[in-house]
């Protein structure tokens, strides 16, 4: 309860303020935008959370000018101060974490125990590559050998841009900014539309942490604009990205031509969608599956990367599996994502209303809908929404979604389960539920996917605890908060010295 009131309070306190503005950020130096766009609460769109301005192209080629000249210094700047910059976010964070915590709620409707976890997950970030940092900042000997002492240091690769979306609008910004930083580059946030007013504290953040103004810069804006250009611009060196597959694949491409000016290859750290199958064997404990199905498919209403949206029901459980889990429907609380017993909030904005919606009818089209649950007409909602007797090949059980939607597919046996589960583009989260042994072996070495759950409900992961990220068209295969994730925005160098010749 207490914690409850303070929640409370931090809503009140953050109304109180609504109507700031956040404008472009280059050098430490607010800029006057020409364009402003209003922050708008998805449980209550009439409300106007604060306005941000737009960056424009010429503002993205002054930060990127002023990076270029700023980070050789800040790479020469000691790894424990860099690490140390994050560890003082990371407590300015916890300080802050119940206002942090609701700006989430109202400016991404993301329910409580969600918006929370996102200010967990932000801290952790900073604290593990903070560390992962120290770590890495030690020679390594490659091979000994008398006379000779070879090591491997490493080092910035220069000025990158960080593009984050929208649905872990803390935790995703703070990680793709600050894990390039501590390695001594210069970065350029880009967050994403939506969620815009959070970003801007995170900026606030890091800089209050001690992070110098000429290397970290807040551009909000869009994507198509300065998004593009930035990825595109040659003297960009890396991006990192998170977002939809159709974003991340045109910034992997862009980012693969090379221009006139541009004096090296970029890297590209692309974090992608995921259509996402837990699979039920006809043994698994319905008492565990389906509560941890539910979570895995409506929590924030299906808005994570990670979320369920494929149910693999065996044949011989099906039947029981089915009439359950849509009887517990009926128990998820929807709504005002303010009140803590909510599960489903709303959707992001209109727009993703609009394409769910759009969804939901192709699915009809297709298959039979099962449950469909009533939910608040003012807002931008959407009732949890389940379609059985759907085929692997429907667009319903093809398509990544990204809202309260599952489609329950009805399997032969395990080959066919599995078979389904792999046979979609994406490679990010799987499950089984099962009692057998061998067939949790089978699901930990056959599924394909980045993050695998067994006995347990699909969700996204914990910091270093379980690096997260996906393959095939769900990502390049980097784990983030994980051991190695660093080195993608670093360069190896090898030194090798002739030690027998000294003075
Ligand atoms: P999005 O791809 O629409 O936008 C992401 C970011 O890219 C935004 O900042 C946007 O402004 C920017 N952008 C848009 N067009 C651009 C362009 N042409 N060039 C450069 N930047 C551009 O994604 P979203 O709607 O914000 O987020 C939802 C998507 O993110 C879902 O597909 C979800 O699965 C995925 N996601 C993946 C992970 C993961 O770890 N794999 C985590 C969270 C979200």
């Amino acid at each position: 309860t207490a914690e409850r009131e303070r929640l409370a309070q931090a809503i009140e306190d953050v109304r109180a303020k609504l109507g700031q503005e956040r404008p472009p950020i280059v050098g430490g130096r607010a800029i006057a935008p020409r364009e402003w766009l209003e922050s708008r609460n998805p449980a209550d769109p009439a409300q106007v959370l604060g306005r941000w301005g737009v960056a424009t192209i010429a503002d993205a080629d002054q930060a990127v000018a002023a990076a270029q000249k700023a980070w050789p210094q800040w790479r020469r700047t000691p790894v424990a101060e860099r690490a140390g910059m994050l560890d003082r976010a990371a407590d300015l964070m916890e300080a802050r974490r119940s206002e942090l915590t609701a700006l989430i709620i109202l400016e991404a409707g993301k329910p409580w125990p969600e918006a929370d976890a996102d200010v967990s997950e932000a801290v952790d970030f900073c604290r593990f590559y903070a560390a992962e940092m120290r770590r890495i900042d030690a020679p390594v000997l490659t091979q000994r050998v008398a006379g000779e002492r070879n090591t491997t240091t490493w080092t910035a690769r220069g000025v990158g841009v960080a593009i984050a979306p929208w649905n872990f609008p803390l935790a995703i910004l703070t990680g793709l900014t600050v894990a390039p930083l501590v390695g001594g580059n210069a970065v350029i946030m880009k967050p994403a539309e939506q969620t815009t007013l959070i970003a801007g504290v995170c900026y606030d953040i890091l800089r209050e942490a001690g992070v110098p103004a000429e290397v970290l810069h807040f551009l909000p804006g869009r994507g198509e604009e300065i998004g593009a250009h930035l990825v595109a611009h040659p003297q960009i060196s890396f991006v990192a990205f998170t977002g939809s597959r159709a974003v991340g694949t045109a910034i992997w491409e862009a980012a693969g031509r090379t221009l006139p000016g541009q004096t090296q290859l970029k890297k590209v750290v692309c974090e992608m969608g995921g259509k996402n199958a837990l699979i039920i064997d006809d043994d698994a404990d319905l008492d565990e599956a389906i509560p941890g199905a539910l979570y895995s498919a409506f929590g924030f209403s299906g808005q994570k990367c990670s979320a369920l949206s494929r149910l693999i029901v065996l044949d011989g459980i099906y039947d029981t599996f089915v009439e359950r889990f849509v009887a517990a429907c009926g128990s998820l609380q929807i709504g005002d994502p303010t009140d803590p017993g909510t599960l489903v909030g709303p959707v992001i904005d209109e727009e993703a209303q609009r394409k769910i919606r759009g969804c939901i009818d192709t699915g009809r089209g297709e298959a039979r809908l099962a449950y469909q649950g009533t939910a608040p007409a003012h807002g931008w909602f959407i009732g949890p929404t389940v379609f059985t007797e759907v085929r692997p090949d429907h667009r319903i059980a093809q398509d990544e979604v990204f809202g309260p939607v599952v489609a329950i597919l009805r399997a032969r046996d395990l080959d066919e389960a599995i078979a389904w589960a792999n046979g979609t583009d994406y490679a990010l989260t799987a499950g089984l539920f099962s009692r057998r042994p061998s067939a949790l072996r089978r699901a930990a070495a056959e599924l394909e996917a980045g993050n695998i759950y067994l006995n347990r409900a699909i969700t996204g992961a914990i910091v270093e605890r379980q690096p997260f990220g996906g393959y095939r068209m769900s990502g390049g295969g980097t784990k983030a908060g994980g051991r190695g994730y660093l080195e993608n925005f670093l360069v190896p160098r090898l030194v090798s010295e002739n030690v027998l010749r000294r003075g």
